[in-house]
């Protein structure tokens, strides 16, 4: 039997993992600059906490959840996203007595979704989130931050930011209320897939994908006017922030999200790079959830973005490899390596050895790697304790005393 990887899963190595790397020194460094800690959680959570929160009619609870019996009957689900079970972290470890609380976080998340490019059944998702504050300027700073991380990785892409408002949960249910009858009285212009959400998931048929129903959306409600003042000045006070930070955006009132939890501030990172994949990066507030989930009654906002769809917008990251090889050419002459190999340790200067005592072998090696030295360690070197080292990209070989070797290599490299 052939064993393959399961479908919608990926091994990551090379390029894939450098760009990884790469993703999540950036990240750290630009949570550490903007004082977000990191919090882990673990990979699967009871099922509860997704459930309800994220919407009994939403798509991920009813068709992605990759759900379990353990075996004592508890029902478990791999985490389909990170701000619950952040949420939940925060709540078990009584990291909410000192607000506003700002985390951060990198990891898997699972959906069983339809394997495409850009999307996966297990992904990684870098996720920021600030609790316990509905200032205007969270919902800036973490906009910004996103931008800031975005453009730091993928300079050279374009990608635009969408947002929107929602308003309150109050604003919400009225307004879901009044678009559930609009489309109600318009059933047969929707397509058959939005036709079953109107009493379930109203706000989703605004973003739906169907010629038909754009169509129809356009002359739908508006959240807009459905907004206290304070809403208002809430979304107007971001949007004059984005342009003090000079952060292009555009206006997107069909923009929603596709979780119940949401509500004022939205916000997605779109490009036209990835195709029918075209979300970096969504978020927004979701105000009441952190008392629902049995949290104080404290407001929330956060974001998510997908790591395999930013890093296919990376441009090729160099790893140079190892620094120097090593090439011994008998057993006899082990003692005379470990001794340079625990120098070269000691000194932070990377290193391989092949294994082979076969100075050909390891020399070509050592070319085809594009390596920038070689130490020899043969009968000579042996008997007068010293090592040769050779420059690969001139040839010029040097006979050195193990303590010249660093400022050797410093100089020459
Ligand atoms: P969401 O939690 O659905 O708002 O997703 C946030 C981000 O995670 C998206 O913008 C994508 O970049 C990424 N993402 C979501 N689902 C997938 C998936 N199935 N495969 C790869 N990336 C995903």
């Amino acid at each position: 039997m052939k064993l393959q990887s399961v479908r919608g899963t990926h091994d990551l190595f090379g390029q894939d993992l450098f760009k990884f790397n790469e993703i999540r020194k950036i990240v750290t460094s630009y949570a550490e600059l903007n004082s977000y800690s990191e919090l882990q959680t673990p990979i699967f959570e009871f099922t509860e906490l997704f459930k309800k929160p994220l919407g009994e009619q939403s798509d991920v609870v009813l068709k992605e959840m990759y759900t379990f019996k353990d075996r004592n009957e508890d029902l478990l689900t791999l985490r389909p996203e990170f701000t619950t079970p952040m949420i939940r972290a925060a709540i078990s470890n009584n990291l909410l007595n000192n607000l506003p609380l700002k985390t951060y976080g990198i990891g898997p998340m699972f959906r069983r979704e339809r394997p495409q490019k850009g999307r996966y059944r297990q992904f990684n998702q870098i996720n920021f989130e600030i609790f316990g504050s509905n200032e205007f300027m969270a919902d800036l700073e973490l906009i910004m931050v996103a931008n800031n991380i975005l453009n730091k990785i993928i300079p050279n892409s374009e990608f635009i930011l969408n947002i929107n408002t929602l308003g309150t949960r109050e604003n919400l249910i009225l307004y879901k209320h009044n678009l559930t009858k609009y489309f109600n009285e318009n059933k047969n212009k929707l397509s058959s897939d939005s036709k079953d959400k109107i009493n379930s998931n109203p706000l989703r048929i605004l973003d739906s994908k169907y010629e038909e129903d754009i169509e129809l959306s356009k002359f739908a409600p508006s959240i807009h006017e459905y907004l206290s003042n304070s809403e208002k000045e809430h979304y107007d006070n971001i949007k004059k922030g984005l342009n003090f930070y000079n952060i292009s955006f555009v206006e997107n009132n069909k923009l929603v999200r596709g979780l119940d939890y949401y509500c004022s501030t939205v916000f997605e990172f779109k490009t036209n790079n990835l195709g029918s994949q075209d979300t970096l990066l969504g978020g927004g507030r979701y105000d009441g959830l952190i008392g629902k989930l049995g949290g104080p009654d404290i407001p929330g906002i956060g974001w998510a973005a997908g790591i395999e769809r930013i890093s296919m917008l990376m441009t090729h990251i160099n790893n140079d490899g190892a620094k120097v090889h090593l090439a011994i050419t008998s057993k006899e002459y082990n003692s005379h390596a470990q001794k340079i190999i625990n120098f070269l340790i000691d000194n932070k200067i990377s290193y391989y050895w092949n294994y082979k005592y076969n100075l050909k072998k390891s020399m070509s090696k050592a070319n085809s790697k594009k390596t920038n030295f070689v130490i020899i360690i043969g009968e000579d070197e042996f008997n007068n304790n010293f090592y040769s080292l050779k420059k690969l990209d001139d040839g010029s070989q040097y006979k050195l005393k193990i303590n010249e070797i660093k400022s050797f290599i410093n100089d020459k490299s």
